[in-house]
């Protein structure tokens, strides 16, 4: 079965969706994903498949409890997709071709394009969770996009400031950020002509990064093709950067924030990644506990200048040992 239940104490929407307790754990005989397995064609690049154990339905069961105006409930409806990157087992994102990760960027452009023009549809995330650290059940390299029929709390808490930093000081508030930290500059990473990735000032991880287009853009639609290719370039940096770091492949969550899709005008928002690693060290990992879980207050161990420094000479290192092939 699969439902939406509202929290009216938080005001957000949980899924419930039990028949994703029956979803394979890193299956280690046969990779659904690999060629030669039922669900993937003969050949392939790139591959957007649905989501063999969705928590969100094109066509939802009619919810299995019964709500009232308080305990409210509403039809799992939504879209949740699988993309997969590679047709190869043993590879990741990082290890791409800028080519490639050029036509991943076009997929996803045409999926946002696509899904959220579905009239129930408000909001699209485009994801990648990595790594066992993660609880990734399927280690094939594969990003996921989901459709939402609501907005998520996240992506609202960000439209809500943004919206009010428009009204309140005429501007957007990720191009401010934008210039706090080209102002400061510490916390930069990495930057080419149409983007730049940067720790923010506020990380609530040791190595989180954000990666926003220098210029305002709300969504990858506005992408043009020299946009694209600098986002692929700064994506594949960061990414090889992350495995240079520890000298193993970096587990992390992926996020594209954008604006809704629900039809409304969104002019204060700026689309942009985010990157949670939940490594603090070669051989640590950070848990949410208490006070991240409990409270919503993160507690980052380090100083996202000092992490910053770390993470741009990787990268610069990662830059040099690709040129040497
Ligand atoms: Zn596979
Ligand atoms: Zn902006
Ligand atoms: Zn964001």
């Amino acid at each position: 079965m699969s439902e939406l239940r509202w929290n009216p104490i938080l005001r957000e929407w949980v899924i419930v969706a039990t028949h994703r307790q029956d979803r394979p754990l890193m299956p280690t005989k046969t990779c659904p994903f690999c060629i030669g397995a039922e669900e993937v064609p003969k050949n392939y690049d790139l591959l957007v498949l649905p989501n063999r154990f969705p928590s969100l339905h094109e066509c939802p069961p009619a919810p299995d409890i019964e709500g009232d105006d308080f305990y409210r409930v509403a039809p799992a409806k939504g879209y949740c997709e699988v993309v997969l990157y590679s047709s190869e087992h043993n590879t990741t994102l990082a290890q791409q071709s800028p080519r490639r990760i050029l036509n991943l960027i076009l997929l996803w452009r045409e999926r946002f394009d696509f899904i959220g023009s579905k009239e129930d549809i408000k909001y699209v995330m485009i994801f990648e969770n990595k790594g066992a650290e993660i609880g990734v059940t399927l280690p094939h390299p594969h990003g996921q996009i989901y459709g939402y029929p609501f907005i998520p709390p996240k992506a609202q808490q960000e439209l809500d400031s943004a919206r009010e930093h428009y009204i309140d000081k005429g501007g957007c508030i990720f191009c401010q950020v934008q210039s706090e930290e080209f102002r400061d500059g510490r916390r930069i990473v990495a930057q080419n002509e149409g983007f730049f990735a940067f720790i923010p000032f506020f990380a609530r991880w040791p190595y989180e990064v954000h990666i926003y287009p220098k210029k305002h853009m709300e969504c990858i639609l506005e992408l043009g093709m020299a946009d694209a290719l600098s986002l692929a370039s700064i994506l594949k940096d960061v990414l090889v950067g992350y495995d240079h770091l520890f000298g193993f492949s970096m587990p992390y969550i992926m996020i594209l924030h954008q604006r809704p899709t629900d039809g409304k005008e969104y002019p204060y928002y700026h689309f942009h990644f985010e990157f949670y690693p939940p490594r603090r060290s070669k051989d640590k990992i950070k848990y949410l506990a208490g006070c991240e879980s409990g409270a919503g207050t993160y507690i980052n161990d380090t100083r996202p200048e000092e992490k910053a420094a770390e993470l741009r000479k990787a990268i610069e290192e990662g830059r040099k040992s690709a040129a040497e092939g």
